[in-house]
């Protein structure tokens, strides 16, 4: 009997739990991929990262025919339409098992438990495989509760953690026959240019996504400590793009670096490590505590914030045209490119936030429809601590001054020079606020609001409650 196997936000051959123990039985193995435009929307996903995915599933296609695995792309009308299309398919196949790993968001799971009560009912197994490094029912407090803050999590996970949790599968194994043909990668067009060049910057393929692993440990690691924070450096991995869409796992990742480093507080491996287990948290916090998942406010009170939601801002704020030159840069870079740098994610989402008093969920739709990284957890894991609103988030009354960030940050104003090239020819010095003058005489709008009044009144409106 064959078995049947789901992509998810596993785009990938290598370390692929699911799909090597679907390939175990060596009887035939179908691949599917749904193909749910309606999912995407709900769930705000780009088509940036959507086209991405169709790229990295074209290269996924060729590996698996060389194994005998099909890729059969199924387009269900709705998400919730996704268990019967796959009961259908197993059934055609003949499946007796079926093979996912399980994402943690609030909607994967009602579907994964609906799935698994169908396949059920008609004799058909579900197995199902962790997505995270460690399962986060492993990870708990003394006492017995789930961790709300960071360090004492990363404390946890790095004393639990051990070779086993680390060894990755290698690739499928090959099937004695195929069991069908594979379906061709649908046409999915990105309209705007500006995406089209955005594309361009990201080679697809699980091979350029360990080279760009082994370059950044060859080459930027050791230094990732303090120049992560700065924007013109290009010190950064950027393999969220690839692990947002699971072209990369997180545990090849740290597998990877505890073969090649020792993980000693102070160096650069240590803070990239800390890193990836933000992102693991961030998976734990929607898993136990789901409202996170549900566009509600980690900490309850929260969700009673006045906002001012204008919408002559939050457009503004979109285009890049608020007058604070860090905001506006930023903005472009992800505009531009579909990937925003850390700091700049932090100071926008705070202006956003609290100089705008405009719902975080807004910004957070925002950042998921560009983003070629939008990752569910990560983002509102991200919104929700600049907006104070969420897990180990920064205190409501901690808000950055952009103008102060940028001169921090973009010293020389090397970043804002490359994303707002009317500025270039400003000083060091005028850039990060340019006076009226050189505001009308570059064509750089006003500032859209005050930057200490605005700060005044989202304390004002945090602490009431
Ligand atoms: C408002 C806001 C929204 C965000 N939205 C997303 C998102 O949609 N998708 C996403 O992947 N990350 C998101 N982040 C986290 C972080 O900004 C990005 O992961 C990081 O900038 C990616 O660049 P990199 O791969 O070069 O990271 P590196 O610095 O090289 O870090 C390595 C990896 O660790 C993880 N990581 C790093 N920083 C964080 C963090 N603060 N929280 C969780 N994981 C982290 C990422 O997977 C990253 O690829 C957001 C942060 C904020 C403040």
């Amino acid at each position: 009997m064959a078995n049947l196997y789901i992509f998810s936000n596993d785009l990938r051959l290598e370390d692929n739990a699911a799909l090597y123990n679907a390939s175990l039985d060596k009887n035939g193995l179908e691949a599917l991929f749904l193909f749910n435009e309606k999912k995407w929307q709900l769930h705000y996903e780009s088509s940036l990262k959507i086209r991405f995915q169709l790229n990295n599933l074209e290269i996924i296609k060729k590996k698996l025919n060389t194994l005998n695995i099909n890729l059969r792309i199924l387009s269900p009308r709705k998400f919730d339409d996704e268990p019967q299309s796959i009961l259908e398919e197993a059934l055609k196949i003949n499946a007796s098992k079926v093979f996912i790993n399980s994402e943690y968001g609030v909607d994967e799971r009602r579907r994964d438990a609906n799935l698994k009560k169908l396949l059920n009912h008609n004799g058909i197994d579900l197995h199902e495989f962790d997505s995270s490094i460690i399962n986060p029912n492993k990870i708990f407090t003394g006492a017995g509760t789930y961790f709300k803050v960071f360090t004492p999590y990363s404390r946890s996970f790095r004393e639990e953690l051990n070779e086993d949790y680390l060894q990755c599968f290698p690739e499928p194994i090959k099937q004695k026959t195929k069991i069908g043909e594979s379906d061709e990668i649908p046409n999915f067009e990105l309209g705007d240019v500006l995406k089209k060049n955005a594309l361009k910057l990201y080679e697809p393929g699980e091979k350029a996504a360990k080279e760009i692993l082994e370059n950044f440990f060859k080459n930027k690691i050791s230094d990732y400590k303090v120049a992560r924070d700065f924007p013109a450096q290009d010190s950064t991995s950027k393999l969220s793009v690839y692990l947002s869409s699971g072209i990369i796992s997180a545990k090849t990742c740290v597998s990877k670096l505890l073969e090649v480093s020792e993980d000693s507080p102070g160096t650069g491996e240590y803070s990239w490590f800390n890193e990836i287990i933000w992102r693991e948290f961030y998976k734990y916090i929607i898993f136990h505590y789901p409202r996170v998942s549900m566009r509600k406010s980690f900490n309850e009170k929260y969700d009673q914030v006045q906002w001012r939601n204008n919408e002559e801002d939050f457009i503004a704020w979109t285009k890049g045209e608020t007058g604070f030159p860090i905001i506006d840069a930023a903005i472009k870079q992800l505009l531009n490119t579909g990937w925003m740098h850390n700091r700049l994610r932090m100071i926008v989402a705070m202006f956003l936030s609290k100089n705008l008093l405009i719902d975080w969920k807004r910004g957070e739709e925002f950042f998921m429809q560009n983003l070629i990284d939008g990752d569910h957890a990560s983002n509102v894991g991200g919104w929700q601590w600049s907006a104070s609103t969420g897990v180990d988030a920064a205190p409501y009354f901690r808000i950055f001054n952009p103008i102060t960030q940028s001169e921090k940050f973009d010293k020389e104003g090397l970043f804002l020079k490359h994303y707002l090239p009317n500025l270039k020819s400003l000083s060091s010095k005028e850039i990060h606020n340019p006076d009226t003058k050189l505001r009308k005489e570059f064509n750089y709008p006003m500032p859209i609001t005050d930057l200490s009044s605005s700060r005044k009144r989202a304390i004002e409106v945090f602490s009431k409650i």
